[in-house]
């Protein structure tokens, strides 16, 4: 269960009457912990990556989304802790909240922490973000195999790399290939059509 704080951030920027985001409280399951992309149009277009990590799900917004190339090195910075419950979240947030814009599930499965299986490293998630450096193995339906997400510097910038593994492909480029929800099938234009009435 995360602490009430965990979320504050998430919740302060937020009017839960205005927007249909959740507000959380869903506890989550340590034995397969998820991934998310969500893609969102908000003022800018950026792929938000979020892992579930002790209770929450740390965020970064990649503005190119995920490589399938691990010669690509893609801008990750990150954004506020939101709620598991956040995971399965698609719909349109009203102009003048945070974050308003239309947001669908680009991609969503469980994944593994490589760090943490390595025999002379063994960290765990927690310590690994607090380190700059984690890697993941996530098996999505479009994004499969091992990601590193690097801090590089003090300020905070993050990095988002595919790593150089079998499911590396520099032809591969699903961002552009395959822009449809995994969760319902529809698109941006579907989503933001329904909710629009
Ligand atoms: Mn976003």
């Amino acid at each position: 269960m995360p602490s009430s704080d965990a979320l504050s951030k998430y919740r302060q920027k937020r009017d839960f009457r205005r927007t249909s985001e959740p507000p959380g409280g869903k506890t989550g399951s340590s034995e397969k912990p998820l991934f998310v992309i969500q893609k969102h149009v908000a003022s800018n277009l950026h792929y938000d990556l979020r892992l579930e990590m002790e209770g929450v799900l740390k965020s970064w917004a990649v503005p190119k989304g995920p490589s399938t190339d691990p010669r690509e090195k893609r801008l990750a910075p990150p954004t506020e802790d939101h709620p598991l419950d956040y995971a399965d979240f698609e719909g349109v947030i009203p102009e003048g909240e945070y974050g308003a814009g239309t947001i669908l599930v680009w991609d969503t499965g469980t994944y593994r922490n490589l760090r943490l299986e390595k025999k002379d490293d063994g960290q765990s998630m927690a310590e690994s973000h607090t380190d700059g450096k984690i890697e993941v193995w996530l098996k999505g339906r479009k994004i499969k195999g091992g990601y590193a997400l690097i801090r590089t510097g003090n300020d905070d910038r993050w990095l988002l790399v595919k790593m150089d593994d079998d499911e590396a492909d520099a032809r591969r480029n699903p961002v552009s290939t395959e822009p449809k929800s995994v969760l319902s099938g529809r698109t941006l234009e579907q989503i933001a059509e329904q909710a629009g009435g």
